[in-house]
C-alpha cells in the first residue's frame, strides 16, 4: 500500500498511484519545480558572472592571469560550460571564452571566434 507523497494518507487503487487527488499532485509538482527553478536560477547567475569575469578581462587586454587573480575577481572554478585537458593543458571554457592553464600553471583567456 502507498501513501500520498504530499500529505501521506493511504492511497487506495492502482498500485504506481501517488497521490490521493489532483490538489496534492499539482501542489507537490508545483512545490519540486519552483526548487528545481531555484538551483538553475542561481548556477546560471554562476556561470553568467563568470562569464563577465573573462569578458571583462579581455576587453582591457588582461590575458595573463593567476587563479588567485580570479578568485579574487569572484571566479568560481566549480562553474564551467566544459572542462578539456590536454597534454597537460587544461582548458575551461564558459561560454564563448576559454581560459587555458599550462603545465606552469599560468593561465591565458582567450575569446573563442
Ligand atoms: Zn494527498
Amino acid at each position: 500500500m502507498n501513501n500520498c507523497m504530499l500529505c501521506g494518507q493511504t492511497l487506495f487503487g492502482r498500485r504506481d498511484k501517488k497521490f490521493c487527488n489532483d490538489f496534492c499532485r499539482n501542489t507537490y509538482n508545483n512545490h519540486l519545480n519552483k526548487e528545481n527553478v531555484e538551483v538553475i536560477r542561481i548556477t546560471n547567475n554562476k556561470l553568467k558572472k563568470n562569464h563577465k569575469i573573462l569578458k571583462n578581462l579581455v576587453e582591457l587586454s588582461k590575458l595573463s592571469v593567476t587563479r588567485t587573480e580570479l578568485e579574487l575577481l569572484g571566479f568560481d572554478f566549480n562553474l564551467v560550460t566544459s572542462f578539456d585537458l590536454s597534454d597537460g593543458v587544461v582548458y575551461r571554457k564558459v561560454y564563448d571564452y576559454v581560459i587555458q592553464q599550462n603545465a606552469d600553471n599560468s593561465m591565458i583567456i582567450k575569446q573563442i571566434t
